[in-house]
């Protein structure tokens, strides 16, 4: 994660359109499809569960459904199923088709706070939009399906609130709307693809043309520099690991990730097949100096050019393809689910596949620095609702849950024992990948299958300041 930054006042821009169903609908109307809103039930019944990207031509077809003007009307609530993105970066637009999924209100709302919106067209036209504090509300029925395409202009920023200009866009936790039209809140999981167009040479973007399988919001991100490719070397199910480093850093990035193959190839065993294609890998981002470690962009996660020699930004990053992404959190406040479960397994998978040294080292490293969190900035890694946002942001920039909740799993595996503590794990992922869970889950899915109750440790370690007695 980056360091600490603070929000900038971001321009409020606002637009009209003509009506989302008057144009064009006279000729779709006669398509009369009836098993629109069967479909739509189906879909609204379990809006979030798969992302599946359904043809969006029914939803042009059903011209009664269009045909009465859709003013903008706020609605956070409604699912988006799928994004495509084309940026033009010499242009700085974007152009944004969204499928959302049918909803029990009408309307669709996204966050556009940094965005210069300019046109949103519906199925059967133009809709109706406009921009308020910073949100997209567009017009449009409750009871369909649709892609909405999204032109609109975009900024720079200041480092890690979306794209920077010193070539890579950062959008955890909040600032995708800096970026494109979207839902920054990490329950929201949604397919994507993303074609960055106009990159001034001789510079070169990387990243990752689709995003198969649901991931939140922050995932999505790309990078620009020159580059430098090498491969790392290839997993037994046949992933391909990579890493693109910069001039003077090629030997930092081997070594860094020379354990990456054997790592990667432990959490596909260990925890299940991996979500999010077949090349994974690191980009050596050139964050500001004052920045240090990595950021869950997967499958090409970005690590600060000064960290891309530290294997263990690398192991941890690697992880959250499991967990953070591929199993989104319910709510920030559960970041420990994430952010701890990452961090127990790096140093359970450095155990596995490095060595035992190799894992002490680990915890010896996490011991160091809660003991100082606890001298210090002490948190509560697993809080209840954080409705100040600055205490949320504070909290979500805090170390607490990262080691607190290595800690929490490190004792619950002292009493189930590493090896069933690695089958919960894996048990959890099959039961949530593609979806958000919360910590509580995961407490009740080591009590299920191991029949031991962690609340114990859970209270001491996640909902405590301080750390337990040993
Ligand atoms: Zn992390």
């Amino acid at each position: 994660m980056p360091p600490r930054t603070h929000r900038t006042p971001l321009a409020l821009l606002a637009g009209l359109a003509l009506g989302c169903g008057a144009e064009g609908s006279a000729d779709d109307a006669e398509a009369g499809d009836a098993p629109l809103e069967g479909r739509s039930e189906e879909s609204a019944a379990d809006a979030d569960a798969d992302g599946d990207v359904a043809d969006v031509g029914d939803a042009a077809d059903a011209g009664d459904v269009w045909d009465a003007p859709f003013p903008p009307s706020e609605n956070l609530g409604r699912d988006i199923l799928h994004i495509d993105l084309v940026i033009d970066l010499a242009a700085l637009s974007g152009t944004a088709t969204i499928l959302v999924a049918p909803s029990s209100a009408p309307g669709a709302s996204f966050e556009a706070g940094g965005l210069d919106v300019r046109s949103v067209t519906g199925p059967a036209g133009p809709c109706e939009f406009v921009v308020v504090d910073g949100r997209l509300d567009v017009g449009l029925p409750a009871s369909v399906e649709a892609a909405l395409v999204v032109e609109y202009g975009f900024l720079y920023q200041v480092d890690f609130e979306g794209l920077s200009r010193r070539g890579y866009v950062l959008d955890w936790p909040n600032h995708c709307g800096n970026v494109f039209p979207c839902h920054s809140h990490p329950t929201e999981g949604q397919t994507f693809t993303l074609e960055v167009l106009g990159v001034p040479p001789p510079d070169a973007a990387v990243y990752a043309a689709e995003l198969s399988a649901d991931a939140p919001s922050y995932q999505l991100s790309w990078a620009m520099g020159q580059f430098i490719h090498q491969e790392v070397g290839t997993t037994t199910a046949g992933t391909r690991l990579v890493v693109w480093t910069v001039a003077g850093r090629e030997t930092a990035a081997a070594e860094g990730m020379a354990d990456l193959p054997a790592v990667f190839d432990w959490y596909e065993r260990t925890l299940g097949p991996y979500p999010f294609g077949d090349l994974v890998g690191a980009v050596a981002v050139n964050w500001p100096p004052t920045a240090y470690g990595g950021i869950e962009h997967h499958p090409y996660w970005h690590v600060s050019r000064f960290a891309i020699g530290d294997r263990l930004v690398h192991v941890h990053e690697a992880a959250h393809g499991w967990f953070g992404d591929g199993v989104r959190i319910a709510r920030w406040e559960d970041l420990v689910l994430s952010e701890g479960t990452v961090c127990y397994l790096a140093a359970r998978a450095l155990g596995q596949t490095v060595g035992p040294e190799a894992e002490a080292e680990t915890w010896a490293d996490y011991e160091a620095e809660l003991a100082a969190i606890v001298a210090g900035s002490d948190r509560v890694a697993w809080p209840d609702e954080l409705t100040d946002p600055v205490e949320l942001e504070e909290f979500l920039f805090s170390r607490s849950p990262y080691m607190k909740g290595a800690m929490f799993y490190r004792a619950v595996a002292e009493e189930v024992g590493a090896a069933e503590l690695d089958r919960v794990l894996a048990a959890f992922f099959a039961a949530h990948a593609g979806r958000a869970a919360g910590m509580q889950d995961m407490l009740d899915r080591i009590a299920a299958e191991t029949g031991f109750d962690p609340t114990v440790l859970a209270d001491g370690w996640l909902r405590s300041l301080g750390s337990p007695a040993p």
